[in-house]
């Protein structure tokens, strides 16, 4: 039985974007627009609760900040591969998106005077930071979803996994889940489509992300024709805390941590003289994996992870309970070390998707040729618009989920009235569409051949494998290899099926769906990164060490064919207002 719901808007996600999207629609619109806000765990529990050192604006242009300053910082920061349009409009955005924020009950942290206090952060020339302690992204969360309460004729579906979207002649018709509680399949039918999945940093090992983080909007975009960009760029955070890769956020250094090697030595000075350890993360990535590569590391018995170590001890007690109470508490409760007295171990972990869901600067998801999918937006992490090209600024993506989350929110409710008005009918999406993916998925019950003990060596050996070849440094030996196993396990992932066979919270198959996502989202990036032979920010190939602007100063998609193999087209870098220079810090 085929549950089938309808609404005007669907949007996939609760995290940052999908609840600003969410909220733009019901702050604009009210009641005129039904909304379903689906996510495959409880509402709260996405990973935008877990940001912590702060969200990107403009707010004090009279002590020296402008949007032309927040632009240029974010386009060099990108190693001159974002989109400049696309930036200039999330600027200009960004600082009404702060008090609307303050206006709905976010307690920012202050100044002595009480205004909104701005922190410095990794690569941006003006400290606009704007933060609550260390957990900026829980009381964001909270601000948003306290807000979007007092709305009616909205719907949340906690614990629905979506498992693919409808796409047919070109127009977006709606998602299928399963209801994970009863096992049930859904069709969601809408006039218009919100993806704000998140990420994908689980395809690494070693990552500062939450465990739901698996890339499936991302996957499913593939299996629906539609293109991923710029894949190949993972954002690499400087401080992951060694061994489990919990974030220590940048605000750490922002308040004025340093980084030593062995030698007790603040080796930044020699990779960023002038930023030091606020060089933008590409170029502290890898600085610390330099350090350790050339034996001026720690190693950790263990987990034979090497390290450098983050100093906060200078700070004081004080300062470190005011500004960052939540990094002392991770510190102590998962590394036993107390960052009052002793500095905190720390290595390159797997933090973010600079690549995503192709779109224009209006969060419009775009065919290969450019085309918008009618009524089909993506926003958050999972979007690439694409404001931060080979490399994300700090602080610029939780930015970036409100501003997105607003403009798709926005666009997708005009879009819906337009289409009433048209009297354009309610879609529905063909019978054999839904049919075709209901099979997919519980077909998998019915088989036996072989199962899932392997679904989890599958997913472990994919993580390694990335951890090991697609890092921070990469060459064409590696990638090739990465490349070579990934194409094995997706093979051998076709012959696994869940070993529990049951309906109710059927975890077991949940995983496989999840790993066959992520096992797609690492082809797209290992292929992409093969064929970039360039360096540019987060992608560095050991054998091309130098930006090549002449060949490379391009987009990468990637998409799924027939066969199911992935392949590789470019699209143009949008360039408005600075040329491509050298960059330095
Ligand atoms: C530890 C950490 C700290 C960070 N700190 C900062 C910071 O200080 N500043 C900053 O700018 N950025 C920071 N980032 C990055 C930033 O937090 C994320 O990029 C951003 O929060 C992503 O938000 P999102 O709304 O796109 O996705 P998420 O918050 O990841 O939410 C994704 C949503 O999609 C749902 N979903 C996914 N797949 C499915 C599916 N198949 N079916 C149904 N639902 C699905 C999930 O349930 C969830 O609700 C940090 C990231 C991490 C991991």
């Amino acid at each position: 039985m085929v549950d089938m719901f309808y609404y005007d808007v669907v949007i996939v996600g609760s995290g940052l974007a999908g609840l600003r999207a969410a909220l733009e629609i019901k702050r604009t619109y009210g009641d005129k627009i039904s909304v379903a806000l689906i996510s495959k765990v409880q509402l709260m529990r996405s990973h935008s609760v877990a940001a912590q050192g702060g969200t990107a604006a403009v707010l004090y242009p009279e002590e020296g900040d402008s949007f032309a300053l927040h632009a240029w910082d974010t386009i060099k920061g990108s190693d001159f591969l974002a989109d400049q349009d696309a930036v200039w409009l999330f600027v200009k955005l960004m600082p009404e998106e702060i008090r609307l924020l303050e206006r709905w009950g976010l307690p920012w942290s202050r100044r002595p005077d009480g205004r909104i206090a701005q922190r410095p952060f990794g690569g941006h020339s003006f400290p606009r930071a704007t933060y609550a302690a260390d957990k900026t992204g829980f009381y964001e969360m909270q601000t948003l979803y306290s807000r979007l309460v007092g709305y009616d004729n909205w719907d949340r579906y906690d614990e629905v996994f979506v498992t693919s979207i409808i796409i047919e002649d070109g127009v977006f018709k709606g998602v299928t889940a399963i209801d994970m509680r009863s096992g049930e399949f859904l069709v969601f039918r809408a006039r218009a489509g919100i993806i704000a999945t998140g990420g994908a940093g689980r395809i690494y090992k070693f990552t500062t992300y939450a465990h739901t983080v698996t890339g499936d909007g991302q996957a499913m975009a593939l299996r629906a024709g539609i293109p991923l960009k710029d894949m190949e760029f993972i954002q690499f955070h400087p401080t992951g805390l060694v061994p489990s890769g919990i974030l220590i956020t940048e605000g750490a250094r922002g308040e004025g941590g340093y980084l030593i090697n062995k030698n007790g030595e603040r080796f930044m000075k020699r990779y960023a003289p002038q930023r030091m350890e606020l060089a933008p993360r590409d170029v502290v990535s890898r600085a610390i994996m330099t350090e350790i590569r050339e034996g001026r590391g720690f190693r950790d018995p263990v987990s034979g992870l090497e390290y450098v170590l983050l100093d906060l001890r200078h700070l004081g007690e004080e300062k470190i309970n005011e500004r960052l109470p939540g990094i002392r508490e991770i510190a102590i409760k998962h590394a036993g070390i107390d960052p009052v007295t002793e500095p905190i171990p720390v290595r390159p972990a797997a933090h973010y998707s600079m690549g995503g869901i192709h779109t224009d600067k209006y969060y419009r998801v775009l065919t290969v040729d450019g085309k918008w999918v009618k009524g089909l937006w993506a926003a958050g992490e999972v979007a690439s618009a694409s404001i931060h090209g080979a490399n994300r600024l700090g602080a610029n993506s939780t930015a970036e989920c409100l501003t997105s989350g607003r403009i798709a929110g926005r666009q997708a409710a005009q879009y819906v009235i337009k289409t009433k008005e048209m009297g354009m009918p309610d879609p529905k999406p063909s019978e054999s569409s839904i049919a075709k993916e209901e099979k997919r998925i519980f077909d998998m019950l019915l088989k036996h051949e072989s199962g899932s003990a392997t679904v989890y060596e599958i997913r472990a050996k994919l993580r390694e494998t990335m951890d090991k070849y697609v890092y921070v440094f990469r060459d064409e030996e590696g990638l090739k290899k990465a490349l070579k196993i990934i194409l094995e396990l997706r093979e051998a992932m076709k012959k696994v099926y869940p070993s529990d066979k049951s309906r109710i919270y059927n975890t077991d198959m949940i995983t496989v769906l999840e790993t066959q996502n992520m096992l797609d989202v690492a082809y797209s990036v290992a292929y992409g990164a093969l064929l970039r032979t360039e360096s540019r920010g987060a992608h560095y190939r050991i054998d091309y060490p130098k930006r090549d602007d002449e060949n490379w100063l391009k987009h990468t998609l990637t998409y799924l064919t027939a066969d199911d193999k992935i392949e590789v087209t470019y699209t143009p870098v949008t360039i408005t207002t600075w040329k491509p220079i050298e960059r330095k810090y």
